[in-house]
């Protein structure tokens, strides 16, 4: 939102990228530094996600979430889940654990608790509201997400998004986050993340588009701005977060602003919330 401040939030993702580079020097996996990266950018509380998410019509948070490694294309999701920390980790453990790709509802949150993943105390009192936010925007069709890609030392490439979605959503509501190509997508190409208004997302491809105008021949910031460009002409906003097989990292949106951060062996630490 243009005039607020996001100090608060462009320090901790500055802290968040160095951490994240720093595992990624120390050998770890792609697919865990999205999943680490993600599940403190939902413990937070600083951002759309996890402890910073709003209710839904009905007065409750429902979270999505959904996490996806390049090299042999598992991926797992959670929709509308209640009760638990980090539905990213959920997520993974739909894609370790079990033959399928995504758990809903009462089915996701009954996996989580048998799984042992951790559950929120105090019930919504858990939540909080993200920096940068009002209880006045709760009743408008505000929105956020949190995500990470990732490419680690063996070149592989993964990426995992979350979110609490747009606020005053249906009960029951599923957007873009935790469908796997819209939301998010890993191959060995290029890995990808999106946020936005999540119905604009699905009707335009989202995460997938990009990967395959990339793979075509667009470059990877060619192949974000078509896709941007139709979600636009649909009517929504968006911002997609991508890094290929080769370093090359691209971040663009077609909102007011996207809180983001990039490090890497080739790129020098960057972080903003608006153009420049
Ligand atoms: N894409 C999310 C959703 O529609 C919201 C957002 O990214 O702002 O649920």
């Amino acid at each position: 939102m243009p005039g607020r401040d996001y100090a608060a939030t462009e320090a901790h993702l500055r802290e968040l990228a160095e951490a994240s580079e720093a595992r990624l020097a120390r050998g770890t996996c792609a697919l865990d530094v999205v999943e680490i990266a993600v599940a403190e950018l939902e413990s937070c509380g600083l951002y759309v996600a996890g402890k910073g998410s709003a209710p839904n019509s009905a007065g409750y948070v429902e979270l999505d979430a959904s996490i996806m490694h390049g090299p042999d294309r598992m991926a797992g999701a959670v929709a509308a889940i209640t009760g638990v920390v980090n539905p990213v980790c959920v997520a993974r453990g739909v894609m370790e654990k079990t033959p399928h790709v995504m758990l809903t509802g009462k089915g996701a949150a009954n996996f989580a608790r048998e799984a042992g993943f951790e559950q929120v105390s105090g019930g919504d009192s858990y939540y909080v509201l993200p920096v940068g936010v009002t209880a006045d925007d709760i009743s408008e069709q505000k929105h956020g997400t949190v995500g990470a890609v990732a490419l680690d030392n063996a070149g592989q490439l993964a990426a995992a998004t979350s979110t609490g979605g747009t606020f005053m959503k249906l009960e029951g509501r599923v957007g873009d986050t935790p469908l796997i190509g819209p939301g998010t997508w890993a191959d060995d190409a290029v890995a990808i993340s999106c946020t936005g208004t999540g119905e604009h997302i699905i009707r335009s491809g989202g995460a997938i588009a990009v990967a395959h105008f990339h793979a075509a021949g667009a470059s990877l910031r060619e192949a974000i701005d078509r896709v941007l460009a139709e979600i636009k002409r649909l009517g929504g906003d968006a911002g997609i977060i991508a890094v290929t097989r080769q370093g090359e990292v691209a971040m663009a949106y077609n909102s007011d602003g996207m809180k983001r951060a990039a490090l890497g062996k080739n790129q020098p630490l960057y972080v903003a919330t608006f153009d420049g």
